[in-house]
């Protein structure tokens, strides 16, 4: 890279082209009638080689049609080859390392405006419609939208670009207003590879390639009706059409994606038409992130960073990174910066390639000849602290679902270690992880050992995979081998909080539950909102009989994560047992709400409410309760009570009641109720 490069690199990445708000707003923003309607797609898993004219052994005319009126950039570049991050870049128009989400099942933090915010805000009508679960709302993409339909078939984790398509064509018929912001995302080409007929018989031996022709179908009807209805309302149509990451398909090792930087998984289609845009072909070197800014100024908000008019877009170091290996199993992080042809990736050491006349990536330019590190990637590199961890409150069936999709997170914070391996040195060992990992989250420990001491042949000091080693054994009554675990783990990261979880975690689990209670203790005030120490301390409180407690920490659980109403109405009968009304009374009736007709704790509730002398209620609570019901005489002594301390007409007739249909117990608490006294 010459000097006067790297200046300008520096003042672009200084100046941000974030989307966030910015401080200059145009003079003369395009007239609102003017302002086209926006549709955006995004292509889960699709190389950059495997769509559009330039794409061999595949036929994608809906594509190759909007490439042949729009601008088509055939060297864009995804940030991160995973789908969360990549599309948070696409929103936001920020690089991981500033927006935050460095791999799937992080949430965007609200801090970061995203792309859809400003639309609406601007008067767009904003729509999206994703195909898997790793989009679904709860990972901070719905933002700014009016509608998000994150709806999957049901338990499933993903969706057909058919279902998807239909789902946005029937929306579609229904909005007559303008101007309107639609994304749509597309998940077909994700393995496994099993497209639909014809396509299946006609990429028999190429299937990736038949799921990439079967979406491009879909992607033809989609754009039609988006177009339809355009010309409907009398405004103009605006198209991007964007890869979020390729596929590796066994190019440098690598299967899948997310875990490496070469061509095939960072090298995406992009393609743009619309108003204002220049047809053609652009080979500078963009980032996907771009498609934001782009978005921006179609609606007249801000064109700087925009791809949309400038016959040459605006110079930029385009900057990727695969954090995964790193923050799953402590390997050595990667970075990649492309500059014109030349592309540079940093993990421990340095490689370079001639991407245009080398696209496989196959001759190393760094091998032999000292070659610098680019400014870009030492200043990137140095952002690796700002590293979050995985939200604490990621519940089991999330974890089921991205499992499902081949997506299992990391338990554990990694330590970092100098002698860690490089992932391109491990390939060998992706497919091994990828299947423990899934067996783990599944439950299926007894599978699961043998690939997790194989990683730990080649990667010894792999803390990730040692206390999953270690909680297989827990889980299956392993106390000797769990332990020797336990203390490999301790001996890789003794300061680790993790290891400290899990190993509490594994004493609850046995007879010495009571050593799991001080570690817990410490786990909870370190990180409070850890959920799998908050429940096992909240069980052992239980146990102590320290149920003021217990019930506090349910409550923080029940914050963190949706209790089910089994679970309210245990922590009802909790607080109820520890003298904490008002809380019991919450509990319950949230249970009442979900459950409906079918909720049959009205006589707590009734007790409840009499006790918090709230008397209205009560009596509503105890006449809910039937004549079936086991404790219905006292239901029946208890609006005894109540109907004399409402005084009601009928209070007479109500002790007479309680008394003909006594039991045992109520005979004698009737007996000695001074409120009945003077009502003989
Ligand atoms: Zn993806």
């Amino acid at each position: 890279m010459k000097r006067a490069g790297v200046a300008a690199v520096l003042a672009t990445i200084v100046l941000g082209i974030a989307c966030g708000p910015s401080s200059k707003s145009r003079a003369d923003p395009a007239a609102p009638a003017a302002r086209p309607d926006i549709l955006l797609v995004t292509l889960d898993t699709t190389r950059a080689d495997a769509i559009g004219p330039d794409a061999r052994g595949v036929d994608t005319p809906a594509f190759n049609t909007i490439a042949a009126r729009g601008r088509r950039f055939r060297q864009a570049y995804a940030a991160v080859p995973e789908t969360l991050p990549s599309h948070a870049s696409i929103m936001t128009g920020l690089y991981p390392s500033e927006h935050g989400v460095r791999e799937n099942a992080r949430y965007l933090s609200g801090d970061h405006p995203v792309v859809a915010e400003r639309l609406r805000q601007a008067g767009y009508h904003t729509m999206a419609f994703v195909s898997a679960f790793t989009l679904a709302r709860r990972f901070g993409l719905s933002r700014g939208f009016d509608i998000y339909d994150d709806a999957l078939p049901d338990g499933q984790a993903e969706r057909i670009s058919s279902q998807t398509t239909a789902a946005a064509v029937a929306q579609l018929d229904r909005e007559a207003s303008a101007p309107q912001f639609v994304w749509v995302h597309y998940y077909d080409p994700h393995a496994p590879y099993v497209p639909p007929e014809p396509f299946l018989s006609r990429y028999s031996t190429q299937p990736y390639l038949g799921e990439v022709a079967a979406m491009d179908e879909q992607l033809g009807r989609l754009v039609q009706a988006f177009e339809r209805h355009a010309v409907r309302r009398g405004v103009p149509a605006a198209i991007v059409v964007v890869g979020d990451h390729g596929e590796g398909l066994g190019d440098h090792g690598e299967i899948q994606h997310g875990h490496l930087l070469y061509q095939s998984t960072m090298h995406v289609p992009l393609v743009i038409a619309g108003p204002g845009t220049a047809p053609g072909v652009v080979d500078a070197p963009v980032s996907t992130r771009r498609v934001c800014q782009t978005l921006l100024d179609w609606a007249g908000l801000d064109s700087a960073g925009s791809l949309r008019a400038a016959s040459r877009p605006p110079a930029e170091a385009v900057l990727g990174e695969a954090m995964k290996p790193f923050l799953e199993y402590g390997w050595q992080p990667q970075v990649m910066s492309v500059d014109g042809r030349r592309k540079s990736i940093l993990s421990a050491r340095l490689e370079v390639y001639d991407v245009i006349s080398d696209p496989g990536e196959t001759q190393d330019l760094a091998t032999g000849t000292p070659v610098q590190t680019p400014a870009a990637l030492r200043d990137y590199s140095l952002t690796l602290s700002t590293t979050t961890r995985p939200p604490d409150n990621l519940g089991d069936d999330a974890r089921r679902k991205l499992a499902a999709l081949g997506y299992v997170s990391a338990a554990t914070a990694p330590p970092s270690r100098k002698d860690a391996p490089r992932p391109a040195d491990m390939t060998a060992l992706f497919e091994v992880i990828d299947r423990a990992s899934g067996l783990f989250v599944r439950g299926e420990y007894g599978q699961a050992i043998p690939l997790l001491e194989q990683i730990l042949v080649r990667d010894p000091r792999n803390l990730d995979a040692t206390l999953r080693l270690a909680t297989a054994h827990s889980s299956l009554g392993h106390d000797r081998q769990a332990i020797a675990a336990f203390d490999r783990a301790a001996a890789i990261a003794p300061q680790s909080a993790d290891v400290r979880t899990y190993l509490a975690l594994h004493y609850a689990r046995g007879k010495g539950w009571e050593k799991a209670v001080p570690l817990l203790e410490r786990v909870v005030t370190d990180t409070p909102e850890r959920l799998p120490a908050l429940e096992a301390l909240a069980v052992l409180r239980e146990r102590q009989g320290r149920i003021v407690e217990a019930s506090d920490l349910r409550q923080k659980i029940y914050q963190l994560r949706t209790p089910t109403p089994l679970e309210l109405i245990q922590l009802g009968q909790l607080a109820m047992s520890a003298q904490r009304t008002p809380l019991a009374i919450e509990a319950f009736e949230r249970a009442r709400m979900q459950q409906g007709a079918s909720f049959t704790h009205d006589l707590e509730l009734g007790v409840l409410y009499l006790e918090a002398r709230r008397l209205p209620d009560a009596r509503a609570a105890l006449d809910r309760v039937p004549p079936s019901h086991p404790g219905y005489p006292m239901a029946l002594f208890k609006r005894a009570q109540v109907s004399v301390l409402l005084n009601e007409p009928d209070q007479a007739a109500r002790i007479d009641l309680a008394r003909r249909r006594a039991d045992a117990t109520t005979r004698e608490l009737i007996a000695k109720e001074r409120l009945f006294l003077r009502r003989q």
